[in-house]
């Protein structure tokens, strides 16, 4: 009997696995928010999820000077506070930075007030730490519902998804990732990829094959004529 459980066990943590390995759950909860600006140009931007990190980050940016990229990274108020001069480093380079909530709890359990609360203590925490006041929010793993959409819009924030995943928390070979990004890339498509975090938690995991895409997918795009831009440069046109 217990060989059945486990083995139903198994089955059914792959099967999960699974669909997010392959499923993109953005797709779902897109209507009502930005996720790709169906411009006529040539131009994509790059987000980062879940910094800063330590470790991670600062690699990440060195990455981006020396491929001459500016990206959007979508900051966790709770990092911020505890690595405030890595959060400092990415505006001073001229990066966008959005607000990806204080404790990056999933909005499906808030109400509108819990929720108003999180991004404007995160707002105040990034504003206190870099001076910049951010307007665009990123939902911790895209799970939100209407009202919570609602409420949001209604503080003056964009919504911000994506319309192409890396999936680089999966790990897969930088090489790997690039392809499959370079041959589904469309004008006006946002990239999410993550400076920060694994599977089950959102500081530490293994960003390496993340850093080495950067130059990799900046020369495949750059050859199909595609220009980086910043996800306010893409919605400004
Ligand atoms: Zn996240």
């Amino acid at each position: 009997m217990l060989v059945y459980i486990l083995i139903s066990a198994v089955l059914l943590s792959l099967l999960i696995g699974g669909f997010c390995v392959f499923f993109d759950q953005a797709v779902l909860t897109r209507r009502g928010t930005i996720y790709r600006i169906k411009s006529a140009e040539k131009k994509i931007a790059l987000t980062f999820d879940d910094g800063p990190s330590p470790e991670w980050t600062p690699k990440i940016l060195d990455e981006l000077k020396d491929s001459n990229i500016k990206a959007t990274f979508f900051l966790i108020g709770y990092h911020v506070q505890k690595y405030p001069d890595i959060a400092r480093r990415i505006v001073a380079e001229g990066h966008e930075v959005g607000n990806h909530g204080y404790a990056h709890s999933v909005m499906f359990y808030y109400t509108p007030a819990e929720i108003e609360e999180e991004i404007k203590y995160t707002e105040h925490v990034i504003r206190e730490i870099t001076g910049v006041t951010t307007k665009i929010f990123r939902p911790p793993k895209a799970w939100l519902q209407k009202v919570i959409k609602e409420k949001i819009k209604s503080m003056g924030y964009s919504i911000i998804l994506w319309s192409l995943n890396s999936k680089d928390w999966v790990m897969f070979n930088h090489k790997n990732i690039a392809k499959y990004l370079s041959s589904n890339i469309r004008n006006g498509d946002i990239l999410l990829f993550h400076d920060s975090g694994n599977v089950t938690r959102t500081e530490g995991g293994k960003r390496t094959q993340t850093v080495k895409c950067i130059s990799l997918l900046a020369k495949m795009l750059r050859e199909k004529g595609y220009e980086f831009v910043t996800t306010k440069e893409l919605i400004n046109g």
